[in-house]
């Protein structure tokens, strides 16, 4: 998970109101609130950081359970797969959030990531987060998204196919660094890149002279 800044949505706000009014919840399916959410979040879901999702589901952060002004506020509305949404529900609150700079995701769940002899993902909560209850929150549910933990048969595939897709991103990630392709290595760590926080994660522990040079907290 990384820190993403999301737009005020100032012009957005008069057209979810008037959707709130009819709780027409086409207002952020499509059209410019949607495109808007999409482009905040990059395309990506933001708790797995999958960016080839084919289940795109708008989620409430917060779970609206029917409260109309929670469900078209702006500030509530994430981009998420429904792999991670389904996981979610109302089950995991409160969480970190990935649009407020204060509550530092990046720093505060630490994902690691281990190709070899198998593929395994280490998530913890680092010793610094200011959030202990949100962070920890966030990390079982990350668990469950990405590892299968106390999941279903089916979502635990569903995790394995997600952990695939992280394989081939530290892969082009590694291969970046061996080649000393800095602009590929920037790229694979930016905000718009798949599973940016765990890449950064790869850098900080196992390449730190790269961190230190690519800056990974601000990038
Ligand atoms: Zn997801």
């Amino acid at each position: 998970m990384i820190y993403l800044l999301k737009s005020d949505g100032t012009q957005l706000k008069p057209l979810l109101d008037t959707a709130k009014n009819k709780d027409d919840e086409k207002i952020y399916r499509e059209g410019l609130v949607y495109q808007q959410i999409k482009t905040d979040f990059h395309g990506k879901c933001y708790l797995c950081e999958d960016d080839e999702v084919t289940s795109i589901q708008i989620e409430h952060f917060e779970p609206h359970k029917n409260d109309l002004t929670k469900k078209y506020d702006w500030n509530n509305l994430f981009y998420a797969c429904g792999h991670c949404n389904n996981i979610k529900g109302a089950n995991f609150w409160p969480l970190l959030n990935c649009t407020d700079q204060t509550d530092q995701v990046w720093e505060s769940i630490e994902i690691h990531f281990t190709p070899f002899p198998k593929v395994t993902v280490e998530i913890s909560v680092s010793e610094t987060c200011l959030k202990q209850q949100e962070a920890e929150n966030t990390r079982k549910l990350l668990e469950k998204a990405l590892i299968g933990k106390d999941a279903t048969a089916m979502k635990k595939d569903e995790a394995a196919i997600i952990r695939k897709k992280m394989l081939r991103a530290y892969n082009q990630l590694t291969i970046a660094i061996n080649k000393k392709d800095d602009e590929a290595i920037r790229q694979a760590i930016s905000d718009k890149s798949a599973f940016a926080g765990m890449l950064r994660w790869t850098l900080k522990t196992e390449f730190p002279e790269q961190f230190a040079k690519f800056c990974c907290a601000g990038a």
